[in-house]
């Protein structure tokens, strides 16, 4: 008798634990009216929502009451399962909601989402430091330090060679309290919602000036060469920031542009980019995109990175020009493909004292064209007489003297070939 009665008590408090882990996303359908507030109970706090809506439903004057917080629903610019809301992130977790319908009518999916708030400043206080102007590294916020508490993602990463730095906004809220917690929120979306490995973009700056690693190279890869989820399906070679807050109406703050540029700066550099205003396919999309690009320029339609962001590139990639010194890059790189399987180009004498052969067999010589750049990547003028079919002959136009770079391209191949030239 006194066993089983152990038994039953243990079996409750077993079942009394079990009912307060807390859950990380729930579900509600809600049918709602123009204007009639409506509100929803849980029987745990959320941290954050996100409205699944029909298509054709309007978020015009739609807002979410969240404790004190009272959130504009804004249109998803990234939307997986159909139209959605952006993520509302509240200042603490609630267990009531308050619909602001506006302009909404019929059926919406009000997903609620969990993830423990972490002490205050936890996460930030840490990495709080000074902008960097030498184009190092910039310090960043570990995907291990701020998913402290939450599940790792399942799946080992996919590497990817980058190519391309898209930008991104994250079209949530311009008043957060705390970065981590969003990124944080923003995880168990990409990850509960989306159904995603891990957060979708490389990384996310905050307007504190933090940046947080997204997904995570989990020790075996850099996270800025993981593949993400962030370009239209069409990830590949590209390395995707995320600005977080929502650049439709208003300009990002000078915090987040300046560590945007560190990172920009830093990354192409790495990557031994030269010329930070280049154009070049996208092998995935098949598009011609500037290394730097706004997310709105890929394959699919969005307003993505919002239209100030958008409207700031030109200047960000003037700023990290100017700041990495990136013409001083030495070794520019064979921008739109790499040299087909059996293609041979041999570039003879070199050294040379001024003049200097190319053979080359082409398809059609026609489609043969050659750039001369200097160590400062300037061009330099060259004119170029075809002596046989699939010989060329290159004469400097000036007296040269030094390291220079010769780009040569075809049809289907480019390569660049290292040239010494002293006269
Ligand atoms: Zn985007």
């Amino acid at each position: 008798m006194k066993a089983s009665l152990l038994v039953c008590i243990g079996w409750l408090l077993t079942v009394s634990v079990v009912a307060q882990v807390p859950k990380e996303t729930e579900t509600r359908s809600l049918t709602v009216q123009p204007n009639q507030p409506i509100q929803v109970a849980y029987e745990q706090p959320f941290s954050s929502a996100i409205l699944l809506l029909q298509p054709g439903q309007s978020l015009t004057n739609s807002y979410l009451i969240a404790g004190a917080d009272t959130l504009r629903l804004y249109p998803e610019p990234h939307p997986e399962r159909g139209p959605s809301s952006a993520l509302c992130v509240f200042r603490k977790p609630v267990s009531r909601l308050t619909l602001l319908t506006g302009e909404l009518r019929g059926i919406v999916s009000l997903v609620s989402l969990y993830a423990p708030p972490l002490p205050a400043g936890y996460v930030d206080n840490a990495m709080r430091s000074a902008a960097r102007q030498d184009c190092g590294k910039p310090p960043v916020v570990p995907a291990a330090i701020w998913r402290t508490g939450l599940a790792p993602p399942k799946e080992a990463p996919v590497a990817t060679k980058v190519q391309f730095v898209i930008v991104h906004h994250s079209a949530g809220g311009n008043t957060v309290a705390d970065y981590a917690e969003e990124v944080r929120n923003i995880y168990l979306l990409h990850t509960q919602n989306n159904g995603w490995n891990d957060v979708g973009y490389n990384f996310l700056v905050g307007q504190n000036g933090v940046v947080y690693e997204g997904r995570d190279g989990q020790g075996v890869i850099d996270g800025d060469n993981v593949l993400g989820a962030h370009f239209c399906s069409q990830n590949s070679g590209t390395m995707g920031i995320c600005l977080m807050g929502n650049f439709n109406d208003v300009p990002p703050n000078a915090a987040s542009l300046a560590v945007l540029e560190q990172w920009i700066g830093w990354k192409l550099k790495k990557e031994g980019i030269a010329d930070l205003n280049a154009r070049a396919i996208h092998a995935s999309s098949g598009k011609l995109l500037g290394l730097v690009s706004g997310h709105r320029d890929g394959s699919c339609a969005t307003e993505c990175p919002g239209e100030n962001l958008y409207a700031a590139l030109p200047a960000v990639r003037q700023r990290v020009t100017q700041t990495c010194s990136f013409t001083m890059a030495v070794s520019p790189m064979p921008l739109a493909t790499e040299p087909l399987a059996g293609a041979t180009w041999t570039v003879y004498p070199n050294p040379s004292n001024g003049p200097v052969t190319v053979y080359h067999h082409a398809a059609d010589p026609a489609q043969v064209h050659f750039t001369l750049l200097d160590a400062l990547g300037r061009s330099v003028a060259i004119t170029a007489h075809q002596s046989t079919a699939d010989t060329w002959v290159l004469e400097p136009a000036g007296r040269l003297s030094g390291l220079y770079w010769l780009r040569a391209r075809d049809k289907t191949d480019v390569v660049v070939k290292p040239v010494l030239i002293g006269q």
